[in-house]
């Protein structure tokens, strides 16, 4: 709500925006009113209904189709569907108002009117596949499965329970289109929440307009079409006050996407498509199904029992396929928090081990092992380091770092630990090195530093690097560690590039 009321305050400080919602909350005021007013007056009525009725219809047509012109990748291909749907839309309401106008009977029942609005419903569809997109392959297949229960579900009961009875010379093919706009509504629905706004997060307000005018659509529908069934639809009737309320609704979220360039949505990690309700749906529907037939004419055909088969088996695979998209996600957090772990131990320049590491490994090892054991420490610090930074800069004093730790590693054994102790300092901890060891290794480091000169863009550098040599008990990592020290001054004192070794304590 916080979110939406920030996006809202966005749109109104945007003056053609601001002009947009105005206009088309008006427009909705006005046109119930004159909904309601005509509702005694036919020809009145039919003008509302046919004529005043095409204006939100052509401005959301013509807002996407600059939308479509003006936008880019993924949005652009949301727009140019969404301009043909609503093209398809318009071209229907252009017809109906034609025959309505036209002809004394008015619209045949179908027309082709309605091929183009189921059109639209399609190309509906496929712009939210391919507009919101990417939820993933999973979601995208758990989606069509909920769809297919929803629909399978609700197309037999509908079936079974309303159209049935009231066939009795066979299907007629305006019953299809009166089957097929409920169902095709029942898609779109569960596109919206599975693949649309369930799959994503930071939804754009463009995008999210464009689901609640789908979504507003899609209910308009229904209503349509149980008019059409339980009683008698015209123009002007209030059903149109829905369809209408859905176009301003595209109209706006067509002016919100050229005004505002939004960012595309991203992914949501554990989406919020409605778990329950296809389930649940397709359940109760394999029990009203067989339940009903039962009742009315005593037997179970085999087209009920394969079609709560069908329902078995999808909800089967549906549970599946949640399984397998919350086991996928398992892993990538998996990895994220292995990622975090070795990012928390790991020096951002360098790439070796932090402080915090090396402060960890040295108490483990002290804590355990026999008394007796001695361990070394090795104190590195790079010679004049400053004058580097002064004379070629912060930027090849990195490189100058880089370069000393990759030598500073290439040098030690595998059992040692090397970290960066902080600024141009190194610690490298030898848990199983005596005094001459750790003498030889700091040699080792001194001379790989020393001996050839580091290049950063065409500049050689020559570096040095003091190092002080402690041995000790592992139990007494922190008297080791300023002995090291008071060896590394030692070294810098007596004149630097040189390895100094503590007296063994
Ligand atoms: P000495 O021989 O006595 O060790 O002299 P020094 O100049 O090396 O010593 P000092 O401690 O005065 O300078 C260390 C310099 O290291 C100062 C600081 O700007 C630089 N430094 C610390 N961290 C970084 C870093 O991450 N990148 C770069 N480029 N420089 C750093
Ligand atoms: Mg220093
Ligand atoms: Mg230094």
């Amino acid at each position: 709500m916080a979110r939406l009321s920030i996006a809202g305050r966005r749109i109104l400080a945007d003056v053609p925006s601001r002009i947009a919602v105005l206009a088309g909350v008006g427009w909705m005021v006005c046109y119930a009113l004159l909904t309601m007013l005509s509702a005694d007056n036919p020809s009145r009525a039919m003008f509302v209904g046919d004529v005043l009725y095409l204006l939100p219809i052509t401005a959301g047509a013509v807002a996407s189709a600059v939308a479509a012109r003006r936008l880019t990748g993924r949005h652009r291909a949301l727009w140019r569907l969404l301009a043909i749907a609503y093209g398809a839309q318009l071209a229907g309401e252009l017809v109906y108002t034609g025959y309505d106008y036209l002809t004394p009977s008015g619209p045949p029942d179908p027309s082709f009117a309605d091929v183009c609005y189921l059109t639209a419903s399609v190309v509906t569809v496929v712009a939210i596949l391919v507009g919101f997109g990417g939820a993933g392959r999973l979601r995208h297949l758990r989606g069509l499965l909920d769809t297919l229960l929803l629909i399978v579900s609700a197309g037999a009961m509908g079936w079974q329970i309303l159209i049935r009875p009231q066939l009795s010379e066979g299907m007629a093919l305006s019953n299809v289109f009166t089957v097929a706009y409920p169902l095709l509504d029942i898609v779109l629905i569960c596109c919206l929440g599975i693949v649309g706004i369930g799959g994503h997060r930071q939804l754009p307000l463009s995008v999210r307009l464009v689901g609640y005018a789908g979504g507003l659509n899609a209910i308009s529908d229904m209503l349509y079409t149980y008019q059409l069934v339980f009683s008698n639809y015209a123009s002007g009737s209030w059903v149109d006050v829905a369809f209408e309320a859905s176009a301003t609704c595209s109209f706006v979220a067509a002016v919100v996407a050229i005004r505002f360039r939004e960012p595309v949505a991203q992914r949501r990690t554990f989406d919020r498509g409605f778990t329950v309700l296809p389930v649940l749906t397709a359940t109760l529907a394999s029990f009203t199904l067989v339940i009903v037939e039962r009742v009315t004419t005593g037997t179970t055909s085999v087209l009920t029992l394969v079609i709560a088969g069908v329902l078995c088996l999808a909800m089967l695979t549906r549970q599946y396929l949640f399984a397998a998209d919350r086991a996928s996600l398992a892993g990538e957090l998996r990895q994220a928090v292995r990622e975090q772990q070795r990012l928390a131990v790991t020096d951002g320049l360098t790439g070796l081990h932090n402080r915090r590491f090396l402060t960890e490994r040295m108490a483990a090892e002290g804590g355990s092992g026999p008394d007796d054991h001695r361990v070394s420490l090795l104190v590195i610090d790079l010679d004049h380091f400053k004058t580097v930074n002064d004379t070629y800069g912060h930027p090849v004093g990195d490189v100058v770092l880089r370069e000393s730790a990759a030598r500073i590693a290439a040098a030690c054994r595998a059992n040692d630990v090397v970290a960066r102790y902080g600024g141009e300092e190194f610690v490298v901890f030898c848990p199983d090195a005596d005094e001459s060891e750790a003498r030889a290794l700091a040699e080792r480091i001194r001379e790989s530093i020393t001996r050839t000169p580091i290049v950063s863009g065409g500049t050689r550098i020559l570096v040095s690097a003091s190092i002080g040599v402690a041995t000790g008990p592992a139990g007494a990592v922190e008297s080791l560690m300023s002995a090291a020290d008071q060896a590394l001054y030692q070294a810098k004192t007596a004149g630097r590039d040189r390895v100094a070794v503590a007296l063994a304590g």
